[in-house]
């Protein structure tokens, strides 16, 4: 007798799909036969500097230690994290990519009674650990492309444990100010737990700049994240963190796995933390590069939701698919996004400035030859 093994997996797990990655290099290179040498990633919001040298220094300093377990708590990049954000170290919960902690937080505390809140177009990571555990996804029809808070608020039943606002989000790069955010934070009951996903923080420059650690004071309810895997250009060592209250904190500390962080990444992040002039490169490469996307949009008469990430979601039509496959096959690898209910855009990260200037060439052969092809198919 055969067993549909499917079938004995747990109520959420049934149902689910999995995260769907950006393409690799190495994978496209395969499928078409290409050069990865030629092949240029803007698909996964990476870091386009590369790392920092000092964060390359400190694993190969590591390296010597692969034997051994890493320190299970952390101790120094916690220090350096609580000394960098004036917090306690005890306030600081490391993953293994602030998804790992995503996913840490979600398991402490919903259930299969709980309902979750996230946003339409939101971080797909949100409903994917809601739906693990079985609990009920509340997802609140966005407006324009950015988290309607005051819906969110409004969605908030007896049932609910948690909510979860990124800040900005991605794939939108919609992004809400200080007041808004606090506003926001003022209307969830202090039972519901509000996690505000900074994975892109580090690129909000200037005025209307939120600062979540700043306002843990005032909500205790509230569990900031964020990563080392976008700015800090470490998303192949998966470390990220929240920092919350120390009596969530210390929750979310009895069901991580003990070494969730390696101790390439634990070196490597401390490290990094130490290279304000990489982070400040980071900030104005994207800068610039945002600006020459824009204006290549703008120009190609194509339009796109302003980001505040280090990505932009360009509407290229309803032919979006097969812009993509045409950028694939000219060795560009971006985002399609509709998995997330937007099928007439691409998401592409910020690349170096010759990145995206080949990007924009290559999407504008790609818009070219679908143009012909449908006059083609006219005549
Ligand atoms: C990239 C991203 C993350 C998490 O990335 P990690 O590599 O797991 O730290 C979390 N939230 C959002 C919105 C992201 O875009």
């Amino acid at each position: 007798m055969s067993i549909d093994y499917q079938s004995l997996a747990v109520k959420g797990v049934q149902a689910l799909s999995p995260y769907q990655p950006g393409k690799p290099i190495d994978e496209l290179a395969r499928e078409l036969g290409l050069n990865p040498d030629n092949i240029i990633k803007l698909a996964s919001n990476e870091n386009p500097l590369g790392p920092s040298p000092k964060a390359l220094a400190a694993v190969r300093a590591g390296l010597d230690e692969l034997c051994r377990y890493p320190d299970g708590n952390g101790f120094e990049l916690k220090q350096a994290l609580a000394a960098r954000f004036g917090v306690e170290a005890s306030q600081i919960t490391l993953g293994n990519g602030s998804n790992d902690v995503l996913e840490v937080i979600t398991r402490c505390f919903a259930d299969q009674e709980s309902e979750v809140v996230f946003s339409q177009y939101a971080f797909a990571v949100y409903p994917l650990v809601t739906q693990a555990i079985a609990a009920t996804g509340v997802s609140v029809p966005a407006r324009g492309y950015g988290h309607d808070l005051d819906a969110m608020a409004a969605a908030i039943t007896d049932r609910t444990k948690l909510v979860f606002v990124a800040n900005p989000n991605n794939p939108t790069g919609t992004v809400h100010g200080a007041e808004a955010v606090e506003a926001f934070l003022e209307r969830i009951p202090a039972r519901v737990l509000v996690v505000l996903d900074e994975a892109y923080c580090e690129y909000l420059q200037g005025d209307g700049y939120v600062d979540g650690v700043a306002l843990l004071e005032h909500y205790p309810n509230l569990i900031v994240t964020r990563t080392f895997s976008k700015a800090w250009g470490l998303a192949s060592l998966r470390v990220g963190y929240s920092i919350s209250s120390a009596e969530i904190a210390n929750v979310l500390n009895r069901v991580r796995q003990p070494f969730n962080v390696n101790n390439l990444a634990l070196t490597a992040a401390a490290a990094v933390l130490d290279d304000e002039a990489y982070l400040q490169r980071s900030r104005d490469v994207n800068a610039e590069g945002m600006k020459q996307l824009e204006t290549a949009f703008d120009e190609m008469g194509l339009s796109y939701i302003p980001s505040a990430g280090n990505f932009i979601a360009v509407d290229v039509g309803e032919q979006a698919l097969d812009i993509n496959q045409s950028l694939l096959e000219q060795g560009v690898i971006v985002r399609p996004i509709a998995g997330y209910g937007m099928p007439r855009h691409l998401r592409v990260s910020i690349g170096l400035p010759e990145e995206n200037d080949r990007f924009i060439e290559s999407l504008a052969r790609a818009l070219d030859k679908r143009q012909s092809s449908e006059s083609g198919q006219g005549a």
